[in-house]
């Protein structure tokens, strides 16, 4: 159903919606709503399909891929069609300025062919009448064309404002579409982006770079036992250490749910492990009150691995071994750091791989 609605059905889709959702127990968060009303009136295939595959199975629709839905769907059509007005409203600007200026040279040539005309013909102007007549004509000529040159700095003068305003906003759109709504931190496509930028640097400089991964231990516990909810003040809460504890030309991401990456250019390995045994400790001793209850959610704590990039290796090949580095992390009894070249401590008698 593309196009226009009548109120009418506006009003019976949301409706059906709102009855869908209830029938579901689902909460009609204005985000739910938009991606239920979406379902209803079928206008987005992959939405419809998700949601569809999940009623047909009786599998619960969590709020977290509800979120998902509503973040591949709608903020970014959003942000595509934030892009699209800008592009529009600047080739406008843009065609009226062009228009402005096509005028003024019209007028300019104009205003030179009046005095190349009056040169010539003062010789042959004898009388004062004459004279007079000519340099009055001069006169509204030269005045005509001050003002012209006073629209047209008037105009281009707007256009330059209203073009830095537009370069802001699609600045804005730019940045927004790099940043993890839940924490304010990067996303994922910004974490890849410098990922191939600090690659690109310290192959061609000869720096060095290095991973860190994080994940949070058992989170699934922390989920279960409070609900999404404070699993996501959980999830603000390590973030907002990571991005305190990490140097300003590092880039701290949310790589996935619960896990994170900080992208540290510059930067060796010893120097970004004791970063991330930092940011480790400081989590640990944080103790953390549920926003809603004020009851004490006990310890959170977050593993992690370290790794540095290899001359020539390619990106995955670093995430890879960061990543191992993290799963050793864990396997060793969670809570440490884990960097390239450590021993496996086998700890308490839990297996090392
Ligand atoms: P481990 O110590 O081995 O990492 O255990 P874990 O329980 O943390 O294991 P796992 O990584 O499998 O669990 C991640 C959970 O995080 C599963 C998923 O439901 C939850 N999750 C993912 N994204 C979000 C989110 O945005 N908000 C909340 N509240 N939970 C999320
Ligand atoms: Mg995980
Ligand atoms: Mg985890």
């Amino acid at each position: 159903m593309n196009g226009r609605l009548h109120a009418a059905e506006g009003i019976e889709i949301g409706r059906k919606a709102l009855d869908l959702m209830a029938s579901l127990g689902l909460v009609p968060t204005p985000h739910n709503y938009a991606v239920f009303t979406a379902y209803v009136s079928d206008t987005i295939p992959e939405l419809c399909t998700v949601i569809q595959s999940h009623i047909d199975r009786d599998q619960p629709l969590s709020s977290e891929l509800l979120e998902d839905l509503y973040d591949t769907h709608f903020s970014f059509k959003r942000i595509q069609s934030a892009v699209l007005d800008a592009g529009g409203a600047m080739s406008r600007e843009l065609g009226s300025v062009v228009q402005t200026l096509q005028d003024a040279e019209r007028d300019t040539a104009a205003y030179g062919a009046e005095l190349a005309g009056a040169t010539g013909r003062l010789d042959k102007v004898t009388d004062a009448t004459g004279i007079k007549q000519m340099v009055e004509g001069l006169v509204a000529a030269t005045a005509r064309m001050q003002r012209r040159s006073r629209d047209l700095e008037r105009r281009l003068q707007e256009t330059s404002q209203e073009v830095n305003q537009l370069r802001s906003n699609l600045e804005k759109v730019r940045e927004e579409a790099m940043t993890d709504a839940l924490t304010g931190i990067a996303n994922r496509k910004r974490f890849d982006e410098s990922m191939r930028k600090s690659r690109r640097d310290a192959d061609l400089n000869g720096t060095p770079f290095s991973l860190v991964l994080c994940d949070i231990d058992h989170f699934k516990r922390f989920n279960d036992t409070w609900g999404h909810q404070t699993g996501d003040q959980i999830i603000r809460f390590v973030s907002a250490c990571l991005a305190r504890y990490a140097s300003d030309h590092h880039v701290v991401a949310r790589y996935g749910g619960e896990e994170f990456g900080i992208v540290m250019p510059n930067t060796s390995l010893e120097d970004a492990k004791a970063i991330a045994e930092k940011i480790r400790n400081v989590v640990e001793s944080k103790r953390l009150l549920r926003k809603s209850t004020n009851e004490d959610l006990g310890n959170i704590t977050i593993s992690m691995g370290v790794s540095q990039f290899r001359p020539s290796e390619v990106v995955e090949c670093l995430i890879e071994r960061c990543d191992a580095n993290l799963y050793k992390s864990k396997q060793n009894g969670r809570n440490r750091v884990t960097m390239d070249g450590d021993a496996l401590p086998n700890r308490q008698g839990i297996a090392a791989a």
